[in-house]
């Protein structure tokens, strides 16, 4: 008989909202001895099922639900079906048409995967494994994935902080195909950028801001600006092919500043049109309000401040603190496009903030758009913790 988890009398609601987690706290026992990423059954204690899911010991989320319905058996073929709805999905909203080569295929939870994340470079894939069930079904998915897309090699980036909740040691490595090489070339409309999928951020880059780098692109024409938190410059690049006369990239690492470096002489454009600074933005700002620079258009959009709900106040600061800064840097008639990847900031809470520093730095500020993360990273009305990018694009007067 397959293992089963029973829940406590009363904790049942979120499951039956469709919500894909179980809390610890809400585990009365356990039947049988499911072994870490083991399928489970989800039941209450009268014997009602609701859920077929991954059992994950040693996590606060004791199970990811795979499957809602008490006649799907989770198997290879269930991982398919799943891999294939997710990229019909985003055929469908339009994404695969648009000239791009990389796009998120796999975005865990809103895709009906939770812990499993796998983006398309070109030909190359690059997956994380971030929960016991996605581990214990990484090879299926890889093999799934790679016959599906057709792709060459598949990476793994599992060096990320979540499997350590999960009782799992970080890796990396080839996981199927061809080794990738050193540096995948990929195409965004007329842009092509340089991604390191073995030591890049995330699984190398930021694929979640790619509608945002169009929309500051066609905000640019004839404009300068000031990429703050450029990594390895995404959004100064998108900005330059729509005709800025000159960027400025800001970054503390020296290896993100090289890559950007790279990009923009990939795509055509010198040290006449685009320069770098390596510095921590919170200081480069203040010495370009000292020496009254100023900027028709400034992006920010810097790491996560905030991991949890308690450190949101503190990330309150340091958001208001470059917002302040950048309001007094940017040119009457300019635009600023400014973000918070924190998953614990809400949009209401990011727009106060952003209002407080349009109003200290006494500028008038004026949302012209809210922006969040792209169609390949889609938030399930069900699951808030899918939201966790929030942009504004302010004109200032
Ligand atoms: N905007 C980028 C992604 C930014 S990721 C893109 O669209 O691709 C955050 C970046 O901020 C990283 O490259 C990191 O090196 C840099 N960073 C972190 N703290 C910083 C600081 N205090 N000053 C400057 N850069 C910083």
């Amino acid at each position: 008989m397959q293992a089963q988890v029973v829940i406590k009398p009363g904790r049942e609601r979120s499951l039956r909202r469709g919500h894909p987690w179980l809390m610890s706290g809400a585990v009365e026992a356990v039947r049988g001895a499911p072994l870490p990423g083991a399928t489970v059954d989800i039941v209450d204690g009268r014997g009602e099922w609701f859920a077929r899911a991954a059992y994950s010991p040693s996590s606060q989320i004791r199970c990811r639900v795979w499957s809602f319905s008490p006649d799907e058996a989770i198997d290879a073929a269930f991982f398919r079906r799943r891999l294939l709805t997710a990229c019909e999905v985003r055929q469908r909203v339009g994404l695969s048409a648009s000239g791009n080569t990389a796009m998120r295929l796999v975005n865990a939870e809103s895709d009906g995967l939770p812990g499993v994340i796998i983006d398309r470079y070109a030909e190359v894939l690059v997956g994380q494994f971030l929960s016991v069930g996605a581990e214990a079904w990484k090879q299926v998915l890889v093999d799934a994935a790679m016959d599906i897309t057709g792709c060459r090699s598949f990476y793994e980036r599992s060096d990320s902080g979540a499997r350590e909740r999960e009782g799992l040691p970080e890796t990396c490595g080839r996981l199927g195909g061809d080794e990738p090489p050193a540096l995948v070339t990929i195409t965004e409309g007329t842009a092509q950028y340089l991604v390191d999928v073995r030591t890049g951020h995330k699984t190398g880059f930021y694929l979640d801001q790619r509608e945002n780098r169009a929309l500051v692109a066609a905000a640019c024409r004839g404009l300068e600006v000031l990429n703050c938190f450029c990594y390895t410059g995404g959004f100064g690049i998108a900005a330059l092919h729509g005709g800025a006369t000159m960027v400025t990239q800001v970054d503390v690492s020296a290896t993100a500043l090289e890559l950007a470096r790279r990009n923009a002489e990939l795509n055509g454009f010198g040290p006449e049109r685009s320069q770098v600074i390596e510095a921590d933005v919170f200081h480069e700002l203040r010495r370009m309000r000292d020496r009254r620079a100023a900027y028709d258009v400034i992006v920010l959009d810097p790491p996560k401040f905030a991991d949890t709900r308690s450190q949101l106040e503190g990330a309150c600061r340091g958001y208001k603190d470059i917002n302040l800064l950048a309001f007094k840097l940017v040119r009457p008639g300019g635009s600023l496009f400014t973000f918070s990847c924190s998953g614990a900031m809400t949009p209401e809470l990011f727009y106060k903030v952003v209002a407080e520093a349009a109003a200290d730095a006494h500028r008038e500020g004026c949302v012209v758009r809210e922006l969040s993360q792209g169609a390949d990273h889609p938030r399930l009305l069900r699951v808030p913790e899918t939201h966790y990018l929030n942009g504004l694009h302010v004109t200032v007067r």
